[in-house]
């Protein structure tokens, strides 16, 4: 047996949390290192898409969101620039049934807090506070990672494997120079409402060019609530986020209809820019899962859900690798293609969503189509919820 971790894990947010329970209930020894403590904020609209509901349930965590009061989300209500409303639920298209038929809302805190519990549960050295600073490297492996703890001492950890899950500011994928800008320019200003009627068990989407909010349930009387707008519009209110999302939300004119009556109970919080790109590790040795992957817009919610998947095909790789005890660039490029294969078709519906709803006319045309083919609407919703290929769509627009 190796002396200390088979896996080191550099972050516990979804990614990192996933891919140690999935890598410890195979037997492996795994460090987890974690900069915050727990519960940590993080900015997030709230909503896990249906499938997120399975993986969740396949890492034993789902009872806990149910004691939690996760809110049940059916479906969506989508507002176009014209006022036009399509309102759809998940629901079973063709061979593809949404898990248990429902999304969830949830608060990050009761999220990731189930997922720690869970990794806590398990036989997992698991340590927060311990900000890593950098990758050890040997030839053309990493072989570790550099951090310092809570009292500031310098520490060297040391493992065949490292896992970077640390998220959008991820220094594992900096540190390897993996990391490019995006040349999508937004920012997420992101607060809670209360008092906002019939809110209960859908989400709700407003399409506005250049912006879009999101409206989603997390309890009876607390929504979720995002607005995205270009990021150079937001900066010269940086110091004055309030006034500018007031602002804002008025001069979305479906929105602020929608709000009118309920209250902010929350400081409005800002996040951006949001798209950023990051390319394959060309080292071996490690592998990189959820943020620390790559991220582009919030719109359909998926985050949450490719941060578990990823997690559940990283633990894949990992556990071959393992096997055959062999943790080269060639032998963990088997995760890039599983990744490719999982999310590409996805990672297109979702650009040529956002070539959509950046053109007013062209999200009206979409929305009156939408309305008119509950059909394409339920097999949009499948797409968006993660539980229908997004090839299938393909197929759909073609045969209708
Ligand atoms: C505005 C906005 C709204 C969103 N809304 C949704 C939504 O509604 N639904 C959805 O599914 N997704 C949503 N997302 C995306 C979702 O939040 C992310 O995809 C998800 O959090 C990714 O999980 P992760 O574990 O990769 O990263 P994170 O959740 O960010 O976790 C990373 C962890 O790494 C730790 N860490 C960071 N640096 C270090 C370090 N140097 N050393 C040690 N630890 C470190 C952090 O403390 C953190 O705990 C949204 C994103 C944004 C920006």
């Amino acid at each position: 047996m190796r002396p200390g971790a088979d896996v080191i894990v550099v972050g516990a947010g979804p990614a990192g949390a996933a891919t140690a329970i999935l890598l410890a209930e195979r037997g492996l020894e795994v460090l987890v290192l974690d900069r915050a403590k727990f519960p940590r904020p993080k900015i997030c609209g709230e909503y896990l898409s249906p499938e997120a509901v399975r993986i969740l349930d396949g890492l034993g965590v789902l009872k806990a969101l149910d004691a939690a009061g996760a809110a049940l989300v059916m479906g969506m209500r989508i507002t176009a620039p014209d006022g036009t409303v399509v309102a759809g639920t998940y629901r079973p298209v063709g061979p593809w049934q949404p898990y248990r038929g429902h999304a969830m809302g949830i608060t990050r805190s009761r999220l990731d807090g189930a997922l720690v519990d869970r990794l806590r549960a398990l036989p997992v050295d698991f340590r927060e506070q311990v900000r890593v600073t950098d990758v050890l490297g040997d030839g053309d492996r990493i072989v570790g990672v550099e951090a310092i703890d809570v009292e500031g001492r310098r520490r060297t950890f040391r493992a065949p494997l490292v896992v970077g899950a640390d998220g959008r500011a991820s220094v594992i994928a900096q540190r390897l120079g993996c990391r490019r800008p995006h040349r999508l320019r937004r920012m997420a200003l992101v607060t809670y409402v209360a008092g906002l009627p019939d809110c209960r068990d859908a989400g709700e989407i407003f399409v506005d060019p250049p912006d879009y909010a999101i409206l989603n349930p997390l309890s009876p009387d607390r929504v979720n609530m995002s607005v995205v707008v270009p990021l150079e519009h937001v900066t010269p209110w940086s110091d004055r986020l309030d006034v500018f999302f007031a602002a804002r939300v008025r001069q979305l004119p479906h929105l602020a209809r929608r709000v009118s009556g309920a209250e902010r109970v929350a400081p409005v919080q800002a996040m951006g820019p949001l798209a950023y790109r990051v390319r394959p590790p060309r080292v071996g040795g490690v592998l990189l899962v959820g943020d620390a992957a790559g991220f582009y817009d919030p719109l359909t919610g998926e985050g949450v859900f490719s941060a578990l998947r990823a997690a559940e095909l990283a633990a894949e790789t990992a556990a071959q690798a393992f096997r055959v005890g062999d943790w080269s660039a060639a032998t963990l490029a088997a995760y890039e293609r599983a990744r490719r294969a999982c999310f590409g078709d996805k990672e297109r519906f979702v650009r040529a969503l956002q070539a959509v709803i950046r053109r007013r006319w062209l999200a009206n045309v979409a929305a009156r189509a939408l309305a008119r083919r509950p059909a394409l609407l339920d097999l949009l919703l499948g797409v968006a919820g993660d539980y229908v290929p997004a090839r299938a769509l393909l197929a759909g627009l073609r045969t209708r």
